[in-house]
């Protein structure tokens, strides 16, 4: 799909750097009037006055954190702005804008950028985010994408990682494991395709898990939510990385502790029965898996009943003193000590 094989493809030579950004720009509109100049000058120009400025960025190449033998050009586009507002709705911020750069070596065909772009645009739109900027260069080996989301977060409203108190309670989105458990299930029939180009892989028996991995979504409706119920968190991350470390960096930061009990971890079904299938321990896939981009926070008890029976919200544990340690309580009701076995960019295999 993405060799430039096809004689009907069109190279990237052919429009130059500045007919290249227009091009994949041009079906982009702005929606925010913090906007004042979005692509098409020098810089972007923002007006953003009121409030206090989030900014985040991320970098994601090819082989290290995606294989385009699985992951569509478009759904990468997607996953790679939902990557990016993830971490400014962990601030409990509202996104505005994104950047976008890309690095591309020339297998790569028009079309192909078409695609990641379409899914980017898909992003922007759904989430409310104008495109304001970015650069095209090119790579003699695959492809890198950097993308910087900027959003905009009242004083009073920012939550932090660092101010998790004793005894608030620990409060986890969604459910957890199913991306990490999508990627197996990929990396599987990659295999088997290999073997057997012909085989025809029947995946509906890992719909969700598929659809995780690939599409993720930020959870922006959380943000909403928690300020609909006069909550506000005392402190927050988003889950990149796996419960597990995530835990610990609220702890570290906050120096306090943790009960985290085994038996309140969310879980789907399908993460369930293929975890039962790949032989492989649920509670471990939860702690350590990543990618889920679900939030993970704690509150004051007293904003108990406010969260309480939300079906997007569950209670997983409990903060403690410091001297406590950061532990999961098992089903055996065993207390272990917890530590980062999530997924660690600079760790090698
Ligand atoms: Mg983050």
């Amino acid at each position: 799909m993405i060799e430039d094989k096809n004689k009907s493809l069109t190279s990237i030579s052919e429009l130059g750097e500045f007919g290249l950004i227009n091009h994949l720009t041009k079906n982009f509109k702005i929606q925010h009037k913090s906007t004042i100049k979005g692509v098409g000058d020098d810089a972007a120009v923002l007006n953003i006055t009121k409030k206090q400025i989030l900014v985040t960025t991320d970098l994601l190449i090819e082989g290290v954190h995606f294989d385009l033998s699985y992951m569509p050009l478009k759904h990468l586009g997607y996953k790679a702005v939902m990557v990016n507002l993830s971490d400014v709705y962990a601030m409990n911020g509202d996104a505005t804008q994104i950047t976008v750069s890309i690095a591309v070596s020339n297998r790569f065909s028009l079309e192909a950028l078409e695609e990641l772009y379409e899914g980017i645009h898909l992003a922007c739109k759904s989430y409310g985010i104008d495109l304001v900027g970015g650069d095209t260069t090119s790579s003699t080996k695959g492809l890198l994408i950097s993308i910087t989301a900027i959003g905009e977060v009242k004083k009073e409203d920012v939550v932090y990682r660092n101010t998790a108190k004793e005894s608030d309670l620990l409060v986890v989105t969604g459910d957890l494991g199913a991306a990490y458990l999508g990627l197996q299930v990929l990396e599987r029939e990659k295999q088997v395709f290999e073997v057997n180009p012909n085989s025809q892989p029947d995946l509906t028996n890992y719909s969700y898990l598929i659809e995780r991995q690939l599409k993720p979504e930020a959870r922006k409706d959380i943000v909403k939510l928690l300020k609909d119920l006069d909550v506000k968190p005392t402190a927050m991350i988003d889950i990149s990385d796996g419960l597990s470390s995530e835990i610990l960096h609220i702890c570290t930061q906050s120096k306090v502790g943790c009960d985290l009990y085994e038996e309140k971890i969310p879980l789907d079904p399908q993460v369930i029965s293929t975890c039962e299938e790949f032989d492989l321990n649920s509670t471990t896939i939860a702690l350590s898996g990543g990618e889920d981009y679900e939030l993970l926070f704690t509150i004051s008890q007293k904003d108990f009943l406010k969260i309480k029976a939300n079906p997007h919200l569950t209670v997983i544990g409990h903060i403690t003193e410091e001297n406590m340690g950061v532990n999961l309580v098992t089903r055996a009701n065993q207390k272990i000590k917890l530590t980062a076995q999530g997924w660690n960019a600079l760790k090698g295999d």
